[in-house]
């Protein structure tokens, strides 16, 4: 069994913030959120306020401080100042900390994108998901292609430092051609970022229920492939460079700072109803249902649901997982040191299989997933010994 990790050395954590409401729930949506009041979103904004002050004793400072949900869009800008100020007042964020806003289109006005500035918000991530009528009407959003070319286009004119862009492609039945009208529509508009996620169709969704009825049918693993393919090579030929799975930047300093804290197993706190946190050895996550979290708060205790620890195996193994997904890949001799496991000398073998195949390269420092590779990497990790 590798022995007890490392810690890992002085790199800032992160600051995630879920607003857990939606103006509708999509179809396809998995996550945590509810079509909120106004009286329940101003109820929100004070319990995450006073869940800031129960993790005053916090330590390693925050250099990224990301607000997403739901749709953190839906809060008035002064709800959204309150929940800042309240961070900055008791949680130790570095005054250079990167702030991160998820908007949606709908949400997009002039006088917003000015007020949203005004919070320093630098980053901002616009839920497309597609340029293309008819693809919003099956997934259910709520604005339509040209509304989200125009969000695009005053928010990229609007000074952020980083504008990004979600789309979604493995949709039922989509159409390539459609698709790569999307990505022709992305590269004349030219945002700094852009995450280009798969579909996935979760039980308990709409689609879910749609799915086990028969009234909807998943895009095969074969047509999924060629969407990855080639929306890998569109973007590339575009000049946005994948660093993750599904992650896509101009230049490094569009790379999304806060998620690449996931990636590299960097500490991270959750504030929020579902929230999930991360120490370096142990994650926890905050009771998912609205009326639960606030009960805790109320009480002047931390909203934690469930606790796990993970041994030296299982974070060596999800340090892999995650690592394969990234571009950069695995950096061995870090990887050594902080896992106590050397993965070249116990899986000689199968990485000179996965390089013959043209799934990775592997030198003296890195092991880095190829783009086949990164096609497949949830796989890849699986089939590593690592003790
Ligand atoms: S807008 Fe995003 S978070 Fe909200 S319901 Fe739709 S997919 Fe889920």
């Amino acid at each position: 069994m590798p022995p007890a990790p490392k810690p890992e050395p002085a790199r800032c954590a992160g600051l995630y913030v879920h607003i857990p409401f939606c103006s509708a729930v999509c179809p396809y949506c998995d996550f945590a959120v509810q079509v909120g009041s106004a009286v329940q979103r101003a109820a929100l904004v004070s319990l995450l306020c006073a869940e800031t002050v129960l993790w005053d004793a916090w330590e390693r400072p925050f250099d990224t401080l990301y607000l997403g949900g739901g749709t953190p869009s839906l809060l008035e800008p002064d709800q959204l100042d309150r929940v800042l100020a309240a961070i900055r007042g008791g949680l130790p964020i570095r005054s250079d900390a990167r702030i991160f806003l998820e908007a949606n289109p709908e949400d997009v006005t002039p006088r917003r994108i000015g007020e949203w500035r005004s919070l320093e918000v630098s980053f901002l991530s616009l839920g497309v998901q597609s340029f293309d009528d008819g693809e919003l009407r099956t997934l259910g959003r709520r604005h339509d292609g040209r509304k989200a070319r125009g969000a695009v286009e005053a928010c990229l004119e609007g000074g952020f430092d980083t504008v990004s862009v979600d789309l979604m492609f493995g949709l039922p039945d989509q159409d390539l051609a459609v698709w790569s009208r999307n990505l022709d529509t992305l590269a004349a508009l030219g945002p700094g970022h852009v995450s280009c996620y798969q579909l996935t169709i979760h039980e308990g969704t709409t689609f879910g229920r749609r799915r086990a009825s028969g009234r909807l049918v998943e895009m095969p693993e074969s047509g999924q492939a060629d969407f990855f393919a080639h929306t890998h090579e569109r973007l590339a030929d575009s000049g946005w460079e994948a660093y993750e799975v599904s992650n896509f930047a101009r230049a490094p300093r569009h790379r999304s700072r806060h998620n690449l804290k996931y990636w590299r197993h960097v500490p991270y706190l959750g504030l929020g109803p579902s929230a999930h946190s991360f120490d370096g050895a142990r994650r926890w996550w905050n009771h998912r249902a609205l009326g639960d979290y606030a009960d805790c708060i109320d009480r002047g205790e931390r909203a934690v649901a469930d606790t796990e620890s993970l041994d030296g195996e299982a974070l060596a193994l999800e340090a892999l997982m995650l690592g394969l997904r990234t571009v950069e890949g695995i950096d061995l001799p870090r990887y050594r040191l902080r896992y106590g496991v050397d993965l070249p000398g116990l899986n000689r073998r199968l990485i000179a299989a996965l390089v013959e195949d043209g799934l990775v390269h592997c030198d003296a420092e890195t092991l880095r997933p190829t783009l086949r590779g990164l096609a497949v990497a949830d796989g890849l990790a699986a089939r590593f010994r690592l003790a």
